[in-house]
């Protein structure tokens, strides 16, 4: 759920406003979102990944935070690296490196499940050049 809106970091851009697919932000004054509707908050992460300075933090977890969580706590999650860390581990941002190229996946057999047994081998795949 969402937990931070840094008001020092934020630029009141609205883009966090408007990715919201649940509507949990309101126009804080001077523009800063407030968070009015955290029950509403489904853990997408869409704010995070498109707040282009890193203001916020969404906690990977499906109800709001007790009190005295450190996760609730601005410093502690900033000193972490946490503010905005979904958006830098996806790659969203200047000059990161974007996730997909990051992304660890199974190794793909190129040559495909062995033949069953009284069938012919498979042909070259698709695509297979001489
Ligand atoms: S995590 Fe998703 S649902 Fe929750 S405040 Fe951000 S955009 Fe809205
Ligand atoms: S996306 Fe970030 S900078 Fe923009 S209004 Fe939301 S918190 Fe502020």
């Amino acid at each position: 759920m969402i937990e931070i809106v840094s008001a020092e970091r934020c630029v009141a851009c609205d883009k966090c406003v408007l990715a919201c697919p649940t509507n949990v932000f309101d126009r804080g004054p001077g523009g800063v979102p407030v968070v009015a509707r955290q029950e509403d908050c489904q853990t997408c992460y869409m704010c995070e990944a498109y707040c282009p300075v890193d203001a916020l933090f969404v906690a990977p977890h499906t109800h709001p935070l007790p009190a005295g969580s450190p996760l609730r706590e601005e410093p502690e999650v900033a000193g972490a690296g946490l503010l905005g860390s979904y958006r830098e581990r996806i790659g969203w941002g200047r000059g990161r490196v974007p996730g997909a190229r990051l992304a660890v996946g199974p190794d793909l057999d190129r040559a495909g499940p062995a033949p069953a047994a009284g069938r012919a081998p498979a042909g070259p795949a698709r695509g297979a050049r001489d």
